[in-house]
C-alpha cells in the first residue's frame, strides 16, 4: 500500500543570483518517490535494510541494495557492486530456510579528480576505515596519483560495462 511523504527539501527550493567564478551544484539526494512512499522505507525514504546482510528489517524475504537501500556507506556504484553479491548469497541462504550468511563491510569508493590528471582513488567502508584495493606502494588512496587517473579514464570504462555491470569480478 502507498503512503504519500513529504518530500524533504521541497520547501527549500527557490530562485537565487549570484555572481560566481565556478559553480559546483549538489542536487539533494534523496530516495525514489515510490521507494519513499512505500511501506519498505524507513523514515527517510530508502528501504530500510540491515546495514550488514541488507535484509529488510521488517520482511525477511527482501532484500535491499544500491542507491535506494538505507545502509550508511557512500552512494556509490562500487558499493553497490560489492553489495550484489552479498544480497544474492543471503537471498539463496533464505530462500532454503536458512539465515543471512555474507555481510557487507559499507565498501564504496570515490574516485576525486583534484587536477587534470591527476585522482585520489579514496576507497572507504563504514567508518570511514580506508578499504584500499591495491598496495600502497601501487595507489596510496590518500593521495593524488597519475595511476588513479589512467585507471579511472583508461581501465575501469571497459572493466565496468565488459566485467561489473555483467555480473563479473575481476579480483
Ligand atoms: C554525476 C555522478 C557521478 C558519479 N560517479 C561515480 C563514480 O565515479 N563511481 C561510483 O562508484 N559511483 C558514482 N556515482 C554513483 C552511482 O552512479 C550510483 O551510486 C549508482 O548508479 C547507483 O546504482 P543503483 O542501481 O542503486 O541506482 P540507479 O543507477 O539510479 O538506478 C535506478 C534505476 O531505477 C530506475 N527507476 C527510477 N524510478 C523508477 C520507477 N518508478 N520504475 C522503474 N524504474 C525506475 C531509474 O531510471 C534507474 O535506471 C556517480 C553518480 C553521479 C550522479
Amino acid at each position: 500500500m502507498a503512503r504519500q511523504r513529504p518530500r524533504p527539501f521541497a520547501k527549500k527550493t527557490g530562485e537565487v543570483t549570484r555572481a560566481f567564478d565556478m559553480m559546483h551544484v549538489t542536487p539533494p539526494q534523496i530516495a525514489p518517490r515510490f521507494v519513499a512512499d512505500s511501506l519498505l522505507a524507513d523514515k527517510a525514504g530508502y528501504v530500510e535494510v540491515d546495514q550488514v546482510t541488507l535484509q529488510h528489517v521488517g520482511y525477511p524475504n527482501i532484500f535491499g541494495l544500491g542507491d535506494g537501500g538505507s545502509t550508511p556507506n557512500a552512494k556509490t556504484a562500487a558499493a553497490a557492486r560489492k553489495q550484489a553479491p552479498i544480497v544474492a548469497v543471503n537471498l539463496l541462504s533464505v530462500l532454503k530456510g536458512g539465515e543471512p550468511v555474507a555481510g557487507y563491510d559499507g565498501y564504496g569508493s570515490c574516485p576525486l579528480t583534484v587536477e587534470k590528471g591527476k585522482i585520489v582513488l579514496a576507497e572507504f567502508g563504514y567508518g570511514g576505515k580506508l578499504m584500499p584495493s591495491f598496495p600502497k606502494w601501487l595507489i596510496d588512496g590518500t593521495q593524488p596519483a597519475r595511476l588513479s587517473w589512467l585507471l579511472k579514464s583508461e581501465a575501469l570504462p571497459w572493466i565496468y560495462w565488459n566485467g561489473m555491470l555483467k555480473g563479473h569480478e575481476c579480483w
